[in-house]
């Protein structure tokens, strides 16, 4: 049995390792294009950084290793650029030459391309790519001695690549194309992001794209769409990847918008041919779309489940529709995400409730405490968990780690109460925010609570009366127009003057961070008035505002943990 592996970093050096590990007789040849294989691409930016300071830390075996350790023959310089699936032969061009190779089984995992769009002057010298050890070597060697650095793209690479330039104190400008920094996030949470780019010294530019990179003797000019020019000693190019297919799809092997499909344990369109990573089509866990999910997780364990499906066919397990679990460090915040997002839900026609919370990572009256802000959806009716986000200076990761945990358990949200988590006061809370996630979920599908969204401001203004159940102090810090200020404390006994002002018209509840709004809600039921708490307080609210420009709806709404 020959099996061939096209691609030797992530996908593809698993399903080789796992292959040898089941079969000791089969020869596994893994071709790969660059000059390294099981290199640590999610290492890169740190390396440019230079927080990783050495380059052979990235380079996490070598062909050598890999024949020492499972006798795999590994050849480095060799593409594959033919695919005869009839005759189960490859063409591979290398150094020496072209020739053909013959297969028995064949494992695809070329990953993804950088996009290069068509911005006149990206052939500059100084602009670069972040894919592969080469392209970090040279980014590091440009930012050496550089004084101001573009990245062009915000998402998750963009934002990796403009901290870890900020870091060696260059003046980092970061341009997205889209609304906010790291599109996939929310529009509630990515201002907590967009204002520690502007603590680290990053200019952040939205909403713009660049138009051209203009070449100069000392620097180059990225020229942007609203007329600003951004000098560059270097121009990191990160907006979006697309899978590296174009030679297999030639060869017949089907495709959906360049990734590669697959059946469930990674069979592509041809006989003997499987592909795994980011050169595939993910089934979509929670709305079923077909997507390429560019992650490094996936892409690995993918790699050993085919390597199961093809030695080991009658008990293989079948690879999982994707979750999609992602996280990135900026600066002092973890930013992470699992599961759906709201476009990705309302693409799908998936009603959902929102569920915003601003929790301590850990017990507030434990010393360092700091919020987590997170935004969870879950399906209306029945409260299945779809997709949650999280920012936050400390516990984040082990928030999201956990819903995505119960995202892939098919869990309700109303499930999360009976999970047992671990707890003293340095790590977390008697009721963990995700238990918090649990009771508050619970209450908005059985009815308990009803919310209202920041989103829905402008409607909320003109057909209610928003009802701010804040101390006055907290009021007079900045609040909705035309509200009314009455302390949660103070409601009962002044249920007459909410009637009045209110004078048929719903009441919109809203507090610092929707706690005091929800007993506020209850005691307005009980009294029969029509009401509803403001999803995430005013601490969300402000954050929409903020990402719509919009902070002047609120007078000095400085509080703390939101984003100012
Ligand atoms: C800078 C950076 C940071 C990242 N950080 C993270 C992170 O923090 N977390 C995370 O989950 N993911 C991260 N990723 C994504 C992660 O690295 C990828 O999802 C993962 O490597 C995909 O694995 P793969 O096997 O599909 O492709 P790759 O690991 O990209 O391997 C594909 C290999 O195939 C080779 N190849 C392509 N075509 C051919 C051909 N025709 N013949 C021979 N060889 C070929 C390529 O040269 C390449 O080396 C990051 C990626 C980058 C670039």
């Amino acid at each position: 049995m020959r099996l061939v592996v096209v691609g030797g970093v992530a996908g593809g050096m698993s399903a080789a390792a796992r292959a040898r590990r089941l079969d000791e007789t089969a020869q596994i040849v893994v071709l790969e294009r660059g000059p390294h294989v099981s290199f640590a691409g999610c290492g890169l930016p740190y390396f440019v950084g230079g927080e990783i300071a050495d380059r052979s830390a990235l380079l996490v075996q070598t062909p050598a290793s890999l024949h020492d350790a499972l006798a795999l023959d590994v050849r480095t310089g060799h593409e594959v650029v033919g695919l005869d699936a009839a005759a189960r032969t490859l063409t591979v061009r290398s150094s020496a030459g072209d020739y053909r190779l013959d297969y028995d089984a064949l494992v695809l995992a070329p990953g993804a391309t950088a996009v290069r769009p068509p911005i006149p002057g990206l052939d500059s010298p100084r602009v670069r790519t972040l894919r592969t050890v080469d392209d970090a070597v040279a980014l590091r060697a440009l930012a050496e001695g550089a004084r101001r650095a573009v990245v062009l793209g915000a998402g998750f690479i963009g934002l990796e690549a403009a901290e870890a330039l900020a870091g060696r104190g260059i003046d980092v400008a970061l341009v997205e194309l889209a609304p906010h920094v790291l599109p996939p996030l929310e529009e509630e949470l990515a201002p907590y992001v967009a204002d520690e780019l502007a603590r680290l010294g990053v200019a952040v530019h939205v909403g713009v794209a660049a138009t051209a990179v203009e070449h100069g003797a000392g620097q180059d000019v990225v020229v942007l769409g609203d007329g600003s020019r951004l000098a560059a000693d270097l121009v990191v190019l990160s907006v979006g990847v697309r899978p590296d297919t174009a030679a297999f799809e030639a060869a017949g092997v089907a495709c959906e918008r360049g990734a590669i499909l697959t059946d469930e344990h990674g069979r592509t369109s041809l006989p003997g041919v499987w592909a795994v990573g980011d050169a595939v089509g993910s089934v979509d866990a929670v709305t079923g779309a077909v997507r390429s999910v560019a992650l490094a997780g996936p892409a690995n364990r993918a790699g050993r489940l085919v390597a199961d499906a093809i030695l080991r066919p009658g008990s293989a397990r079948p690879i999982p529709p994707a979750i999609g679990s992602a996280i990135v460090r900026v600066g002092d915040l973890a930013v992470a995400t699992t599961g759906a997002n709201r476009a990705a839900l309302a693409a799908a026609g998936i009603a959902c409730h929102t569920l915003h919370l601003h929790p301590s990572q850990h017990a507030g009256w434990f010393p360092g405490a700091r919020a987590i802000h997170l935004v969870v959806h879950v399906r209306q009716g029945d409260g299945r968990l779809l997709g949650a986000q999280a920012v936050g200076a400390a516990g984040a990761d082990k928030r999201i780690d956990v819903l995505a945990t119960a995202i892939r358990a098919g869990m309700a949200v109303a499930d999360l109460i009976d999970l047992d988590l671990a707890y003293s006061p340095p790590y977390g809370a008697a009721k963990d925010p995700v238990t918090m996630v649990g009771f508050e979920g619970a209450n908005v599908i059985d009815g308990t609570l009803r919310l209202w969204y920041a989103q829905d401001v402008d409607q909320v203004l003109a057909t209610s009366l928003v009802l701010d159940v804040r101390s006055a102090g907290e009021f007079a810090g900045g609040h909705l127009p035309g509200a009314l200020n009455i302390p949660h404390t103070q409601l009962r006994a002044r249920l007459a003057e909410v009637d009045r002002a209110a004078a048929g018209r719903p009441v919109r509840v809203m507090c610092a961070s929707g706690v005091r709004s929800y007993l506020a809600h209850r005691v307005l039921a009980a009294h029969g008035v029509d009401s509803a708490s403001l999803s995430g307080g005013i601490q969300t609210l402000t954050a929409v505002l903020a990402a719509r420009g919009r902070r002047d709806l609120l007078t000095s709404p400085a509080l703390e943990g939101s984003p100012a």
